[in-house]
């Protein structure tokens, strides 16, 4: 999980940051009680603040989406950062330097990696600006393109000269090696072993990762004779394309604006759009846009508008992106489509007709659920019984790969309108066979199960959890734990899960928990810490004892049965034979006739 930073570096930096005022730096927060409050940027909570923040607790919760984390969970979610990502970002903010343990570090092959797509890309902009064979290039960008200074800029828009060895001669000169070059993939060799450069008369588009840092580049020819339109670079140990996202790091740069991200299919459509005051675009690296790619936005905007050109290759690409998006809709995203005239893109679109125009087609845009039916009832003649069966069957496959949501209600009820099928039996074919998650956004660290739970916040184990959460470390008390790894209940094995987190280490406090559990627990665990009522800690000890013993009589019943079944069938080893003794024993008051001679062929059999 922590890759190589060391867990006590993680622990400090946990420590030393203050989640009040870490989150209150992306959004405001006031004090209100003994806790600070804010409205959630995870959902839509209206004028009401839902979202709490724990200085005591050094964790988040919001009463609506129970979204809950600590300091490092808080940048998971919000910045859409990776466990060392927010790591690295605490650390920067505290002054203070990762200590990389030296076996695995990753930036020493990083660094260089990062320090020469850092040297190519100031390269290339200078080539754009001064160099005198850019020329034909800076009018295309700017009269032909209509793409201003200030944006070329933003961006780091460049050009990479029409020559085999300028960038790589340049780049040696600055101390950069051959290896380090063909690392990056800005060079390659050829037959005779001599370095070539990969990008050549081209404007340069460099793609940056969520930081910032120049990652890879994407080169139009300017040539047009030259092939491919679009060069990208290839998979390097920095960059991957199915993993990157053109525009998304000067989209976060407003991040005001992202209620919303546009995600369009080119470099020169983001450029364009921003250039037109919509800031707010990503592209895919000419690829299709992936579940990596979905999961990705919405962790950032609850709002996502698909651009697709009008014809044939824009409606398949359309088709593919829905079905990717389908599996990571919850209530409140809202996700949109938005078809282009044919032999449109929004860069030649705003080329052509006012900003206000092209925002009247976003306004046009259709929804997820229109979308969705519009195409089934396409590609499905409805007028017959067998095309309506078959409808309803691929309206169901691609249904059940959705999460329980409203939207999911809806075009349920939408396919059964179309095809007459009764809305119960679209349900149960199209009931998500998936583990069910409240959000997305929450990424799961230790556990992984696909039962769906149903975590009851009355029950036994809700209380001695409560209990555990208030009072870290009474966990080490508990002696007997083996004895509730059996409970099927939710809450038990969670409170067994939690105790045994306790106990790993007595340092440990909620806000490790909270970031180190999946995220279905982490929002029960918020949601108890939060609503129920704190016990004393004079009185804590026992209460938690009786809590203990009344779940252990709770349970003795059905183990009673269990290891009957197993005296009759395979027959009991010592240990079950002592432990239905003690069940049998504790419940001597209730017991029947065959088990009282049970208890009786047992202590002979014991004897
Ligand atoms: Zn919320």
């Amino acid at each position: 999980m922590s890759g190589s930073i060391p867990q006590d570096f993680i622990r400090e930096i946990v420590d030393t940051t203050d989640i009040v005022s870490l989150i209150d730096g992306y959004l405001p927060l006031k004090r209100k009680g003994k806790d600070h409050w804010g409205i959630c940027p995870f959902c839509d909570d209206g004028k009401n603040p839902s979202f709490s923040v724990s200085e005591q607790k050094q964790f988040f919760y919001c009463f609506k989406c129970r979204a809950t984390g600590n300091v490092i969970g808080f940048l998971q979610s919000h910045q859409g950062f990776d466990f060392v990502e927010s790591v690295e970002a605490l650390a920067s903010k505290a002054g203070l330097e990762v200590p990389y343990e030296s076996s695995q570090a990753p930036n020493k092959e990083r660094d260089p990696l990062l320090e020469c797509m850092k040297a190519a890309c100031e390269i290339f902009e200078k080539n754009l600006s001064e160099n005198d064979s850019a020329e034909k290039t800076r009018k295309y960008i700017r009269q032909d393109r209509k793409i201003s200074p200030e944006i070329c800029k933003k961006y780091s828009i460049g050009y990479s000269l029409n020559s085999w060895d300028s960038l790589n001669e340049e780049l040696k000169k600055k101390g950069f090696t051959e290896e380090i070059l063909i690392k990056a993939g800005l060079a390659k060799k050829n037959k005779e072993a001599k370095l070539y450069d990969v990008f050549r008369d081209r404007l340069m588009f460099p793609i940056k990762d969520r930081k910032g840092r120049v990652v890879g580049f994407g080169g139009r020819v300017m040539n047009p004779d030259d092939q491919p339109k679009y060069l990208n670079t290839g998979d390097t140990p920095i960059f991957q394309k199915g993993k990157e996202l053109y525009g998304l790091y000067e989209a976060l740069e407003v991040r005001k604006d992202l209620n919303k991200l546009f995600v369009v299919e080119g470099y020169m459509d983001t450029v364009a759009m921003s250039e037109h005051g919509l800031r707010n675009s990503v592209a895919t690296l000419g690829i299709a846009t992936n579940r990596f790619h979905v999961q990705k936005l919405l962790q950032l905007t609850s709002e996502i508008i698909f651009c697709f050109d009008g014809d044939d290759a824009g409606r398949g690409a359309a088709w593919g992106a829905l079905k990717n998006v389908l599996p990571a809709v919850v209530d409140g995203t809202e996700i949109k489509f938005l078809f282009l005239p044919e032999g449109e893109d929004p860069a030649s679109l705003l080329e052509k007709e006012s900003v206000e125009d092209f925002k009247k087609r976003i306004d046009e845009a259709k929804l997820l659920s229109e979308y969705f039916i519009e195409k089934l009832t396409q590609t499905f003649d409805v007028t017959s019984l067998e095309k309506k069966a078959s409808l309803a069957s691929k309206a169901m496959g691609h249904l059940s790969s959705m999460q329980e949501s409203s939207i999911k209600k809806l075009l349920e009820s939408e396919v059964s309108n179309i095809t007459g099928l009764d809305k119960d039996d679209i349900r149960t074919h199209s009931q998500s066979s998936s583990y069910q998650r409240k959000s997305p956004r929450f990424k799961k660290e230790i556990s992984e199960t696909k039962e769906e739970r149903v975590f009851q916040q009355t029950g036994l184990g809700s209380k001695i959890l409560n209990v555990i959460l208030a009072y870290p470390f009474l966990a080490s008390e508990i002696k007997d734990l083996e004895r509730f790894m059996g409970f099927k209940e939710p809450e038990v094995r969670l409170m067994v899960e939690v105790i045994q987190y306790f106990i790993s280490d007595p340092k440990l406090g909620i806000s490790d928990l909270l970031s180190n559990i999946d995220p279905d627990s982490a929002s029960f665990i918020g949601t108890l810490i939060s609503t129920s009522p704190i016990i004393e800690e004079k009185n804590a000890a026992a209460y938690l004892e009786d809590c203990l013993s009344l779940l252990k009589k709770s349970d003795s019943i059905s183990r009673i049965l269990e290891l009957k079944e197993i005296y009759q069938t395979d027959g009991l080893s010592d240990d079950e034979t002592f432990e239905l003794q003690q069940h049998l024993l504790s419940n001597i008051d209730k017991l029947e006739e065959p088990e009282r001679k049970l208890l009786k062929d047992l202590s002979q059999k014991a004897n």
